[in-house]
């Protein structure tokens, strides 16, 4: 059995697959950990009261399934060949070949796709605040977005930033109401409501953004140091398009058994999961693809 990614939908997979003997190898991707890996405290893992670190968590999912004889490389994945089986995967590093593939690679975050948001990405423009909230110590930033990403990412550079504005298409945000309480309770954090933004300034960094109120039409510029952008994801399934079927979005088809399109070729996480989103549900996918994927080779060898 080959993993594609390492995030909790990866890991997860992996225990369960190498608890069943299957000596699973996981690719970890380019990310180790995924998404969960940059997230700077989880709090709602279930076992964890305290919360802990989204890249400690990581960790600890790695550790459990090599203990149970997951092997773990660090690899990507970049071709993939499902016409025949064994199914075929070229890597950075060579070629797999596998009797079984767990697809976990999960999501990225999609861009505004603005002028000057490309330019000045890792110099004031940003897709994580925990990878990069410290480098905003006392300095202004924006926040794309109203969804709970925004607002727990905007609440976290809280502690860096000197002001946090969050910048909504609209004048509701879609976060969970505990996050908006917060959000609108905490003295750092200011909204400007119904904009966009439709240009990113600055030379050599991020100095200000054009701003454009999608009700009134009035543009204005903003300073700001930081753009920090989280309005949603887009899967990782690009690899298996013309081999496994997607939706529009390019979110893989799977079937209640966390079954893909193909036969062998079992899906969780982010990849297939545009709803949930979670680390315990990605966690609960990779379980479920796993115990499938072995009662899928079970069957076959009779
Ligand atoms: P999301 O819920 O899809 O929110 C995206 C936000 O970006 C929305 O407010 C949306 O505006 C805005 N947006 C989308 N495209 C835009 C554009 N082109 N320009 C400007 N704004 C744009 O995404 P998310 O916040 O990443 O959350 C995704 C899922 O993960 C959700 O199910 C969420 O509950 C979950 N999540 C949970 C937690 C947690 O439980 N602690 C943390 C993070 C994420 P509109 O509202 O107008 O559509």
């Amino acid at each position: 059995m080959l993993v594609l990614g390492s995030g909790p939908a990866g890991l997860s997979a992996a225990l369960y697959a190498a608890r069943a003997e299957l000596a699973p190898i996981v690719l970890t991707g380019i990310q180790l950990g995924g998404q969960a890996a940059l997230t700077y405290t989880i709090e709602n893992y279930p076992g964890f009261p305290d919360g802990l670190g989204g890249a400690q968590l990581g960790e600890l999912f790695q550790k459990q399934a090599e203990h149970f004889g997951a092997k773990v490389e660090f690899d990507t994945a970049n071709e993939v060949d499902l016409s025949q089986r064994p199914f075929k995967v070229k890597t950075d590093n060579g070629e797999y070949l596998a009797d079984t593939i767990i697809v976990s690679t999960g999501a990225d975050p999609i861009h505004l796709n603005v002028p000057g948001e490309n330019e000045l990405t890792g110099r004031g423009v940003s897709y994580c605040a925990t990878c990069d909230g410290w480098f905003f110590k006392d300095k202004k930033v924006v926040i794309v977005g109203g969804g709970d990403s925004a607002l727990e990412e905007g609440l976290f550079i809280t502690r860096y930033a000197s002001s946090v504005t969050i910048v909504h298409r609209r004048e509701e945000l879609r976060a969970s109401p505990l996050l908006q309480m917060r959000a609108k309770e905490h003295p750092k954090v200011k909204f400007i409501w119904n904009s966009v933004i439709t240009e990113v300034f600055g030379s050599d960094k991020v100095e200000s953004v054009r701003l454009k109120n999608i009700k009134t039409g009035d543009e204005s510029t903003f300073e700001t140091e930081g753009v920090f952008i989280f309005i949603g994801h887009t899967p990782n399934t690009g690899l298996f398009k013309g081999q496994l079927e997607m939706d529009p979005r390019g979110y893989l088809k799977i079937d209640e058994k966390m079954q893909t399109t193909k036969a062998g070729i079992f899906a969780a996480g982010e990849a297939a999961d545009s709803n949930f989103r979670q680390v315990v549900t990605s966690a609960g996918m990779g379980a479920a693809a796993a115990i499938q994927a072995t009662r899928f080779l079970e069957a076959e060898s009779g």
